[in-house]
């Protein structure tokens, strides 16, 4: 197996097309850290993470003086690496920058191995199908009434079948104003909505029992994602079903809500669980607790994993959000009516456009 000889890594900052607001966020731009290793043989693997805004020069840093050293001259093998490596980060956290760090250099040792044997990702991994459903995601709490609809409106007509907006607004009112406007426009799709942990427990079960009309098919984040007993409680009680994932960060972190019954659809983010390698696992316990996987965001290689697991649901396309709207790619991967199709490069079929990215460089 190839040997890893060298590496590099970059922090970008992509602006976004419009500032996203959610309850508890405001952003402008997105944080993206690729990891760039070269075999002996001279191939290349690129890895990629990101950032809301906090911590990319961080990870930057761990990569650059924590990891890259322990890489040197070692297989290209995802797996021992990312066990050997967590194990080594462990004392700095065992999930949070140092997972989000480990994110981006599993993505290019897995790319790395599938350039080294040819074969895409999906084909590594062994498709389940051949695509997958995406659901259009909005980070849309800044918008107006109006604005909000023609959002809706626009995905509708792209044809997704299922769509996410954001809650939380000063009033529960003006939520089920902007929720019941969405209902209308969608018909019977699938429609989610996400508050981006802003509630305490008695919030939350007053803004579920006041959606419950709606029919919505997850209620996402409604508290700190470290209160596993608070959305166990919630759960309980609440008529809405509740996601959580995108702030967890571990296996561990996973089979600990599933196991007191916190959360009825699991989330996990690649990038912040550390790459391929990890999800995998994550995907394998919350198939042992039966409970469908609709990973947050990272749609391009998100949506490959997702053709591979048969616990699969929906994959996440945040409007504006994706690396191929980034404008951070040389060819785009967009879905095409409601659905993701995976690359069929070899690796994970994701090219970075250096030269369009190069002015946002951060570090
Ligand atoms: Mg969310």
């Amino acid at each position: 197996m190839a040997r890893i000889e060298e590496a590099s890594v970059a922090l970008y900052g992509l602006p976004l097309g419009r500032a996203w607001g959610d309850q508890t966020h405001q952003a402008s731009e997105i944080e993206v850290v690729i990891v760039r290793l070269t075999s002996e043989e001279g191939i290349v693997g690129d890895g990629f993470s990101w950032t809301a805004g906090v911590g990319g020069r961080a990870i930057v840093s761990l990569v650059e003086s924590e990891i890259v050293p322990r890489l040197m001259g070692k297989e290209a093998a995802p797996r021992p690496r990312w066990h050997e490596l967590w194990r080594a980060l462990h004392d700095a956290g065992g999930g949070g920058l140092t997972t989000t760090a480990l994110g981006a250099v599993d993505i290019a040792l897995w790319d790395l191995l599938g350039k080294q044997l040819g074969s895409s990702l999906t084909g590594m991994l062994g498709r389940w199908r051949e695509t997958v459903q995406a659901y259009a995601s909005g980070i849309d709490l800044n918008m107006s009434i109006e604005e909000l609809e023609e959002e809706v409106r626009r995905w509708v007509g792209r044809g997704y079948e299922a769509v996410k907006i954001k809650v939380g607004s000063p009033s529960i009112e003006e939520d089920r104003r902007r929720v019941a406007r969405v209902r209308k426009i969608i018909g019977a799709r699938p429609l989610m909505v996400d508050a981006n942990q802003g509630w305490d427990v008695t919030g939350a079960l007053r803004a579920c029992r006041q959606l419950e009309e709606f029919d919505l098919t997850w209620m996402e984040e409604p508290l700190v994602s470290d209160d596993t007993l608070g959305h166990a409680k919630l759960r309980a009680a609440s008529p809405v079903p509740i996601a959580v994932g995108e702030n967890l960060y571990t296996a561990y972190d996973f089979n600990r809500y599933l196991a007191l019954e916190a959360c009825d659809y699991a989330q996990p983010d690649v990038a912040r669980v550390g790459g391929i390698t990890p999800f995998l696992d994550i995907a394998a316990v919350t198939s042992a607790w039966n409970v469908p996987l609709a990973p947050h965001f990272m749609m391009e290689i998100t949506g490959q994993l997702l053709c591979c697991l048969p616990g699969a649901f929906l994959v996440e396309d945040v409007e504006g959000g994706s690396l191929s709207e980034l404008g951070a790619l040389k060819e785009g991967i967009a879905v095409q009516e409601g659905r993701f199709h995976p690359p069929e490069d070899p690796g994970h079929g994701i090219q970075f456009d250096f030269d369009a990215i190069g002015p946002f460089r951060k570090a």
